[in-house]
């Protein structure tokens, strides 16, 4: 018998699955939600064992099935990696929780920086950047930031002179300061640099929404400021994750049918080019077919790109992809690292959640001067060095090795005495940076793996080179008494492959994440962005999730 055509077939769970889920469900809409990974409960994610969660990850099993493959270079073979979390929440289970805005100007780079003329006075080199506006705004996205903020429950200081104008302040007053926040706090402020207090997706007070924001989803305690967030989720539910606020209001509508251990591997059209639902495995590996008016991918970057690419239209193989440019412009933060040495100061830097963290934007975007500095854009630069010893093992000055007596002494005395100061350097969209699938490697239901091929290249380099010295600069400024820096090894925080535009001859989707090519088709999530900026993207693309839930809910005669 077939089953019953869905309003919504939503393809992963996770942060933006999760929040569409809730919007589309309490609008009336019958939605299928396919989710590759288990359902987790407390028990399975609140143990706070750091050789479970961090050198095992134990929060990725389901992720060692399914890895994506990886090289810097089109002549290198591409090498299985684990990638992320799949399960019913995604990673925002254990995200760290920075919930940050993006800044009006990081909307509009190519009119800001390059039609300006500020690239060319700065003499970057950009052959082979692929550099797009996006096709909306901060002022489009500020309704949906602050939704956010407030469902979520984000709390925060304000008194950014960078960032954009928000019609409300936070929810909830910032967290506790820590003594890395003060060391960072005092340090820049005497070199003239604004710091403020960064939003962070975690809870100061105990907190509930109220109307006009989604009363139905439960209060939480306030932070415990036990200090494992990062890859771990909250054993208090006190970090913000949809799986303990939005997606179980989304299961109380009625309207939701969440499918655990389902994955989706193909969308299906018809002649009209028109999307027809999905094709999927079920937890015992048979292969159903799931009709729906409307298909949302948000299985995160890559799976997004890989899905695409994998599905077919009138017998070809890739839909959606007109532009050719699925795949295309992928790019991924390259951190640097500055780290410090105290002899006379206990710092404690594990103590509290992460995303509690004095930060600054002087060095961010297009906010300092680049005249001849050789590269366009810039980072955030904040307090950070969470973790647990064992996510800590391998800060230790240049040259000491990881293991034996020295570093045991060394580990014994600074374990408690080390600051890290982060910074968040944008990459731009380079042509050479791309997902296609892979020839050689499947997964184990037989089919190819996403195959990512990425380096960094020369406006990145010479900003995370700029930006080093920015740090420790910084880090001098602390009083340190010895500190040493580490560039971007491999990248972070995936975004890019499915760019939004106006254009549909250099972008797949539009301003609301729809399809140019099929209206029923959405994308959803950070592989959407034309640039990366140097924040963390949770933020924004929940707001875009809440702005692409109203804008489907508007299309009433679609439902019919
Ligand atoms: C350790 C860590 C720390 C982070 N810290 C921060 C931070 O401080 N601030 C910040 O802004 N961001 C942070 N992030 C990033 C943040 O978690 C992501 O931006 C966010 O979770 C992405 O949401 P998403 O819904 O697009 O993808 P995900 O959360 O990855 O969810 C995608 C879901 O889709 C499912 N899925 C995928 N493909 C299929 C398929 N074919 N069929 C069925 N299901 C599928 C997956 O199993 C998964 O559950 C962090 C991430 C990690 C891993
Ligand atoms: S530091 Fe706070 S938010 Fe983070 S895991 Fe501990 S209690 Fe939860």
């Amino acid at each position: 018998m077939a089953e019953p055509i869905a309003d919504i077939c939503l393809v992963g769970t996770g942060a933006v699955g999760g929040i569409l889920a809730k919007e589309l469900g309490s609008a009336g809409l019958k939605v299928v939600a396919f989710e590759r990974g288990a359902a987790l409960t407390l028990e399975d994610y609140a143990v706070r064992d750091a050789i479970r969660f961090i050198t095992r990850s134990a929060l990725a099993e389901w992720a060692r099935h399914d890895p994506v493959t990886f090289r810097n270079l089109p002549s290198e073979r591409a090498l299985p990696r684990i990638h992320t979390i799949n399960a019913v929440g995604g990673q925002m289970l254990h995200w760290t929780g920075q919930a940050a805005r993006f800044m009006p100007g990081d909307f509009k780079v190519f009119t800001r920086e390059i039609a300006s003329g500020v690239a060319e006075r700065a003499k970057a080199d950009l052959t082979g950047y692929e550099i797009f506006d996006w096709p909306i705004d901060y002022d489009d996205l500020e309704p949906y930031y602050e939704k956010f903020e407030w469902e979520f429950g984000v709390s925060g200081g304000g008194g950014n002179p960078f960032a954009g104008a928000r019609k409300r302040g936070y929810p909830l007053p910032p967290l506790r300061r820590s003594a890395k926040m003060e060391l960072f706090d005092a340090a820049c402020k005497k070199l003239g640099y604004h710091t403020y207090v960064s939003g962070a997706g975690v809870l100061s007070q105990p907190y509930r929404p109220a109307a006009p924001y989604d009363s139905r989803i439960e209060e939480r305690p306030a932070c415990a400021y036990c200090g494992h967030c990062n890859e771990y989720g909250c054993h208090i539910n006190a970090k913000a994750a949809t799986l303990y606020t939005s997606i179980p209001v989304a299961l109380k509508t009625g309207n939701v049918d969440l499918r655990t251990n389902t994955r989706v591997f193909r969308l299906n059209s018809d002649d009209s080019g028109r999307i027809t639902g999905v094709s999927y495995f079920t937890p015992d590996k048979q292969i159903r077919e799931q009709r729906g008016r409307v298909v949302i991918v948000c299985g995160y970057a890559f799976e997004n790109v890989r899905l695409l690419l994998l599905s077919e239209r009138s017998g070809k193989a890739g839909i959606a992809n007109s532009s050719g440019t699925v795949g295309k412009g992928i790019f991924g933060h390259g951190d640097v690292r500055i780290n410090g040495l105290f002899d006379d100061y206990i710092v404690n830097s594990f103590i509290g959640p992460n995303s509690a963290a004095v930060r600054i934007d002087d060095f961010n975007g297009n906010n300092f001067d680049h005249n001849n500095l050789g590269f366009i854009r810039g980072g955030g630069i904040g307090s950070s060095g969470d973790g647990t010893p064992v996510q800590r093992y391998d800060v230790a000055p240049p040259g000491m090795r990881r293991w034996g007596k020295d570093y045991k002494k060394y580990l014994a005395r600074y374990y408690t005495r080390t600051l890290e100061i982060n910074v968040t350097p944008e990459t731009l969209a380079h042509r050479d940076n791309v997902v296609d699938i892979d020839p050689e490697h499947k997964d184990e239901w037989g089919i190819s793996l996403p195959r990512v091929t990425f380096s960094f290249h020369q406006n990145e380099r010479r900003m995370h080179a700029y930006l080093a010295k920015v740090g420790e600069n910084i880090m001098r400024a602390t009083g340190a008494n010895k500190m040493w820096s580490r560039l971007p090894g491999a990248a972070t925080r995936w975004s890019g492959g499915t760019r939004m535009g106006s254009d549909p001859k250099t972008s797949v989707v539009n301003g609301y994440c729809q399809s140019h090519d099929i209206p029923n088709l959405f994308v959803v999530g950070a592989s959407v962005f034309p640039t990366l900026t140097g924040y963390p993207a949770t933020a924004t693309i929940s707001a875009l999730s809440y702005r692409t839930a109203e804008y489907i809910t508007r299309q009433r005669e679609w439902f019919r």
